[in-house]
């Protein structure tokens, strides 16, 4: 089974892929882990990748096109995979339905967690205060949050019309508990 879930910055994407990950036997693929993980290992990509993540901006579509395409090729990803931080543009989106047919792999579900900006706000400025410094993300303040939200709309909302156009798009309400948003996510995932 594999599956996108779109949202927001802050919508709960990554805890949610944890719950499928767990129940389903699939893995969580993160592009925003991966670039972390190269920004800590301080290699060239990981250098461009913290600079960029620190803007609330996006990387390049080909570098992300390409980490995607080689990691859903490994082999623990044959059972499924979820999506979490990707497709972020059109672009990438277009990419992915390419590499998806080449592959011969199919796209099951493509779930969007909507949530409210100053609900994400919020939810940023409560982690923030009772988080230790050491522990918390550099992009993870309502500065850097106000900018990714407007990235988010201006470039990665319009990938929401490019899978309602092909009947994929469910919707489920992120500003639910995260229990409710699991079992919402978990009915759309099991109707099949
Ligand atoms: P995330 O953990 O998904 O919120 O991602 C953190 C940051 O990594 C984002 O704000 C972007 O700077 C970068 N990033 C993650 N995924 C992508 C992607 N698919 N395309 C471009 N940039 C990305």
């Amino acid at each position: 089974m594999n599956i996108i879930l779109l949202g927001p910055p802050g919508a709960g994407k990554g805890t949610q892929a944890k719950f499928l990950e767990d129940t389903h036997s699939i893995v969580q693929l993160s592009t925003g882990d991966m670039l972390r993980a190269a920004a800590s290992s301080g290699s060239e990509l990981g250098t461009q990748a913290k600079a960029v993540m620190d803007a609330g901006q996006l990387m390049p579509d080909d570098i992300m096109i390409q980490i995607i395409s080689e990691r859903i090729s490994q082999p623990d990803c044959v059972n499924g995979f979820i999506l979490d931080g990707f497709p972020r543009t059109t672009a990438q989106a277009e990419a992915l339905e390419v590499m998806l047919a080449e592959k011969g792999l199919p796209l099951d579900f493509v779930i969007e967690i909507s949530v409210d900006d100053e609900i994400l706000v919020d939810r940023i400025n409560a982690r923030v205060a009772q988080m230790p410094e050491s522990e918390r993300r550099s992009d993870d303040n309502a500065e850097t949050l106000r900018k990714r939200l407007g990235v988010y709309h201006e470039q990665t909302a319009p990938i929401l019309p490019f899978y309602r156009d092909r009947g994929m798009l469910k919707q489920v309400d992120g500003m639910q508990s995260i229990e409710q948003v699991t079992a919402q996510i978990e009915q759309l995932v099991s109707a099949v």
